[in-house]
């Protein structure tokens, strides 16, 4: 990337209209323009708006340094970050990240470790922040003051042609920040972009460099994969390139070993999917309980056979699971308290008798245990009838629930009088 060709594209050549950029954004812009300094729409939302697409958010860049940007906002942004210093800005309530352009690494405050980037704070051109950005299709900058797109890598041609490429050398690019591989099956996966086979080659040889990534970072960027919307083509791309056995290798083993387990994740992931395409809320709590869940059967089983309660069986298997799983991924604890209800859901549900049925579904976890359930209703006879009731009861008004699960009860013997 040693001679950088700018191309411009104009309003009537991309098609884009500057009505479809946030005008939040636009007022940021603006502000800064007229403080003096330089600032364009960047990365996924001019992308986005170039494949006809909704961007889910608005990014900023700017020639302005992190304190500029805060002299100009004053209190309404908030500087964050120490790998990579960024502004918040805040107008009408929402969020808008504003980065200064970055620039090469001869000097200044990037620390790179066996090529892995640890911190990066070294601010330059425009130039120097297209070509710092993982892909070309991420490397354009909207003009919102003429409409026109600046392309400093060819990203216009590449999205027009549907290619995901590096900017840059593949594997550098990779082991500089492994995140970008995941990032780069998010693309595919949720925009159809393809990844080409020297691109994945890389990849492969590549993947372990992932356990070089902060657990923390690791379960973000996972959250935002199986949440884009095409999870399915996502954990097929995250098999095909060995990184869902290198974050899961035991879950991974667990479901590759029965074919129920491997439909039971196809299963749940095509729900979330449909989940996200009708706008329906969607959560990492039940997103994990799945992947995990077939590990957590393996074990339940292995204490159930050791003599312990179905209950304690499941509580301690979540232990297990959430203390394996703990050496490749970090898993905020809220997230594993949720997983763990619902698998102990799993096993209230078989009780449909009683007020404990009540409590079951007043549980803060029914709803995600109960499409968990559902989910796991193919796999036998038993489940399909639980499924159903379980589907049936929630209709039901108050009088009519209380009809369905006392019905069954024996009716109570009277007590003998004990002081008789
Ligand atoms: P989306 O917002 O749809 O997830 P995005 O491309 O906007 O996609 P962000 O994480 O918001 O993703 O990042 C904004 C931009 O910052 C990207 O388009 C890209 O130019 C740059 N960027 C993000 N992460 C990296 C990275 N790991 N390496 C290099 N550049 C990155
Ligand atoms: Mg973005």
């Amino acid at each position: 990337m040693s001679n950088i060709k700018l191309q411009t594209y104009n309003q009537s050549q991309h098609g884009v209209s500057t009505d479809e950029i946030s005008p939040s954004a636009q007022a940021i812009i603006t502000k800064l323009i007229e403080h003096g300094y330089q600032a364009y729409i960047v990365g996924g939302a001019v992308r986005d708006l170039l494949l006809g697409k909704h961007p889910k958010d608005f990014d900023i860049a700017t020639n302005a340094t992190p304190d500029q940007i805060k002299d100009v906002f004053q209190r309404y942004c908030r500087l964050i970050g120490r790998r990579f210093r960024l502004a918040h800005v805040y107008h009408n309530h929402q969020m808008y990240e504003v980065a200064t352009f970055r620039g090469v690494a001869q000097e200044g405050e990037r620390v790179v470790k066996q090529g892995h980037i640890i911190k990066d704070n070294v601010y330059g051109t425009i130039e120097q922040d297209a070509i710092r950005r993982d892909f070309t299709c991420n490397a354009l900058y909207l003009d919102i003051e003429n409409g026109n797109i600046l392309d400093y890598c060819e990203g216009y041609d590449d999205i027009k042609a549907h290619r995901l490429k590096f900017i840059g050398d593949d594997s550098k690019r990779i082991i500089e920040d492994p995140v970008r591989m995941i990032r780069a099956i998010r693309f595919e996966a949720k925009l159809g972009l393809t990844i080409s086979d020297q691109t994945k080659q890389a990849m492969l040889k590549q993947y372990k460099t992932l356990s070089n990534v902060s657990m923390a970072r690791l379960f973000d960027e996972l959250v935002k994969l199986f949440h884009c919307g095409n999870a399915l083509a996502a954990f097929q791309l995250m098999n095909e390139m060995m990184l869902f056995s290198l974050i899961f290798p035991h879950a991974s083993k667990e479901i590759s070993k029965n074919n129920d387990h491997y439909e039971f994740i196809q299963r749940a992931l095509t729900s979330t999917d449909s989940r996200i395409k009708s706008g329906k809320s969607v959560t990492p709590i039940f997103l994990f309980s799945c992947f995990l869940w077939p590990m957590s059967v393996a074990f339940t089983d292995k204490y159930l056979n050791s003599g312990l309660s179905e209950y304690d069986a499941i509580n301690k298997a979540s232990n297990d699971v959430f203390h394996i799983t703990r050496k490749t991924l970090a898993i905020p604890r809220i997230v594993q308290i949720g997983i763990r209800n619902i698998w102990l859901l799993q096993f209230r549900f078989k009780t449909t008798i009683g007020k404990k049925v009540f409590f079951t579904l007043e549980h803060q976890r029914f709803r995600a245990a109960y499409d968990f359930l559902i989910l796991r209703k193919q796999e036998s006879e038993e489940l399909e009838l639980l499924g159903d009731w379980w589907t049936h009861i929630q209709t039901q008004s108050k009088t009519k629930q209380k009809e369905l699960i006392f019905q069954k009860k024996k009716p109570r013997r009277k007590r003998k009088n004990l002081n008789r």
